[in-house]
């Protein structure tokens, strides 16, 4: 199937904003605060960004709370004016939707589940408070399928009648400018995705390889 080019679909509606002035207020589902570093970059000036961390896959509640912390620093930090939606620490739908898929490698069945309860989530909370769009920080990833998560959002979008914002962060050197504010702002940049199972991926890696970061 012939991939679409989703980081122009982003330019083109950003675009279209800056031509008619119009800012509509934007859900923005945040993983971590290095990926959401480019992203508020692009956003910031065409959006009323509210943040949204709504991360259950994360292990541990210790892991979460600190993802979540550099996350309200960076804002701080980058003295963007931009409200943070926090969710306490509740992993049991993760373990349930992953239940059967434990073993299963990044970008299956357990991550295509993981990312869409959380763009599901994001959307139904972007209806309960009244935001125009929702979308989220994960496409920055180079681990992660871009077209999955656009067509994800997008079937998740005329379920919940809000729009969602396309996007492929990656593009412009999305990616590299990430890991250039992480230095810049000193971020903690976590080595494995999130869940107990790509920690354990990792460390099994990792006693063999390198140990780079795995964002
Ligand atoms: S590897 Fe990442 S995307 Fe996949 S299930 Fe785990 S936390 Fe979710």
């Amino acid at each position: 199937m012939k991939k679409i080019n989703y980081g122009k679909i982003l330019d083109d509606k950003i675009q279209e904003l800056k031509t008619s002035g119009h800012k509509p207020s934007l859900l923005l589902h945040a993983c971590c605060a290095p990926c959401s570093s480019h992203t508020l970059t692009v956003l910031y000036n065409y959006f009323d960004i509210i943040l949204y961390f709504f991360n259950p896959n994360i292990s541990h509640e210790e892991e979460y709370l600190y993802r979540c912390g550099e996350l309200k620093r960076l804002v701080s930090e980058m003295n963007m004016n931009i409200n943070i939606i926090e969710e306490s620490y509740d992993p049991a739908p993760f373990y349930e939707l992953a239940r059967g898929l434990e073993n299963l490698p990044e970008r299956g069945e357990r991550c295509r589940k993981c990312i869409s309860f959380r763009l599901e989530k994001t959307a139904e909370k972007a209806k309960s408070i009244g935001a125009d769009m929702f979308t989220t920080t994960l496409t920055i990833s180079p681990h992660k399928d871009c077209q999955f998560i656009n067509q994800c959002g997008g079937e998740i979008s005329k379920i919940y009648g809000i729009e969602y914002l396309y996007s492929d962060f990656k593009k412009h050197d999305g990616y590299k400018h990430s890991v250039e504010l992480s230095k810049k702002y000193n971020l903690y940049r976590q080595d494995y995705c999130g869940c107990v199972y790509s920690k354990l991926t990792k460390n099994n890696i990792s006693a063999a390889a390198d140990g780079g970061d795995k964002i």
